[in-house]
């Protein structure tokens, strides 16, 4: 195995072990003659792993017994509308955070079923900080609250948890999850593809209280409802099998290896690493999100002389550190958006 650093977004660099185990069971899984994507999803096998994954997931987050954990497929993105349609429950409004380019695409997709109220922006600052909670217009009328925590393009985070008193909040946790604990018990429902924190793209996990469960919007398809997948244990039809597996031995190194609280530490040591030499580089490097509101997980950076970009890139991959071409849709363009974007001439960019 090549020793390089990948920082693409996701699908996202796997712990070294995880693979290997992988790797060493990928023909014959515990004597069954098998591999994991070879069993069916009925055998008492692969149940046995599903089964296991779940579990060490409710460990790892301490998910409370009234939260369903389900494994699902179609992306984050799938959710943009299935939160809707599952979460309205007789009302017609939802209320949104706007803080970047994720939130803005649930946003779209949510005017599809409901009268959405944008409850803050962050668009003031070209999505570089968190709209402080005190300044939230949240409607009582709504059925929920959706933000996103992490935006993997722009680079912030929210550092707290959101008061929304009784309307249930929810959350695109897709770049944030497992990397710092959470209190479930403060959500609603959490949703999140696998590529970036949790494991190979093609699961998509969605973590809901069972009471917001069970009143769709007339005419849901079966598959996009919660009931069917919480009623039939994620199998109600083909699972992703060999990504639960895979999310399943990460959750066994996550708590091999201290757990969330352990990987904060890491996240936070990593982060404060990489700020730092970005901000003591003299303005070599510029970061344009608010010291306050900048993400541990995604840290967008220019150089002040965008002249250097492509040596910068060319040596970057010569010394292994690969995927650090920035999304075009970065706040970390608009100091050069007057002139053409310069990331709309790569064909290679980290897909967020
Ligand atoms: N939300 C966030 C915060 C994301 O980073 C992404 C992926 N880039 C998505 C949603 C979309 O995820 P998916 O590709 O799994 O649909």
């Amino acid at each position: 195995m090549a020793d390089i650093y990948n920082f693409s977004a996701g699908p996202a660099m796997l712990p070294r072990a995880v693979l290997e185990h992988a790797r060493d069971e990928l023909l014959d899984w515990h004597g069954t003659g098998m591999s994991v994507m070879e069993m069916s999803h009925r055998s008492k096998e692969y149940i046995g792993v599903a089964t296991q994954a779940t579990a060490d997931l409710r460990t790892l987050l301490a998910i409370p017994d009234n939260y369903k954990v389900l494994f699902l497929q179609g992306g984050a993105t799938s959710q943009f509308a299935m939160v809707p349609m599952n979460l309205l429950r007789g009302c017609t409004q939802a209320d949104y955070i706007n803080t970047g380019a994720w939130s803005k695409k649930a946003i779209a997709e949510a005017r599809r079923y409901c009268e959405v109220n944008v409850a803050a922006s962050s668009a003031d600052s070209n999505f570089t900080t968190i709209p402080a909670t005190a300044g939230w217009k949240l409607n009582s009328a709504a059925a929920y609250v959706h933000y996103t925590p992490n935006e993997t393009i722009g680079g912030v985070e929210f550092h707290e948890i959101p008061d929304t008193g009784d309307v249930p909040l929810v959350a695109d946790m897709s770049s944030t999850i497992l990397s710092r604990p959470l209190d479930v018990s403060r959500y609603g429902l959490i949703y999140a593809g696998a590529q970036k924190n949790i494991g190979p793209a093609g699961l998509t996990i969605v973590i809901v209280r069972d009471d917001l469960i069970g009143e769709v919007l007339p005419g849901t398809p079966t598959m996009l409802d919660y009931k069917t997948h919480a009623d039939n244990d994620s199998m109600y039809n083909t699972p992703p099998t060999y990504g639960i597996y895979t999310a399943g031995l990460v959750f066994q190194w996550l708590k091999k290896n201290g757990g969330i609280a352990a990987m904060e530490e890491v996240n936070i040591a990593k982060a404060q690493l990489l700020y730092g030499a970005i901000d003591g580089s003299g303005g070599f490097y510029h970061c344009p999100t608010a010291p306050a509101d900048r993400s541990r997980m995604n840290v967008p950076f220019t150089l002040k002389d965008s002249s250097l970009d492509g040596d910068f890139l060319k040596q970057a991959d010569a010394a292994g550190l690969l995927q650090l071409k920035g999304h075009p849709r970065s706040a970390a363009c608009a100091p050069r958006s007057t002139t053409r974007c310069r990331w709309k001439a790569c064909r290679r960019w980290s897909p967020s």
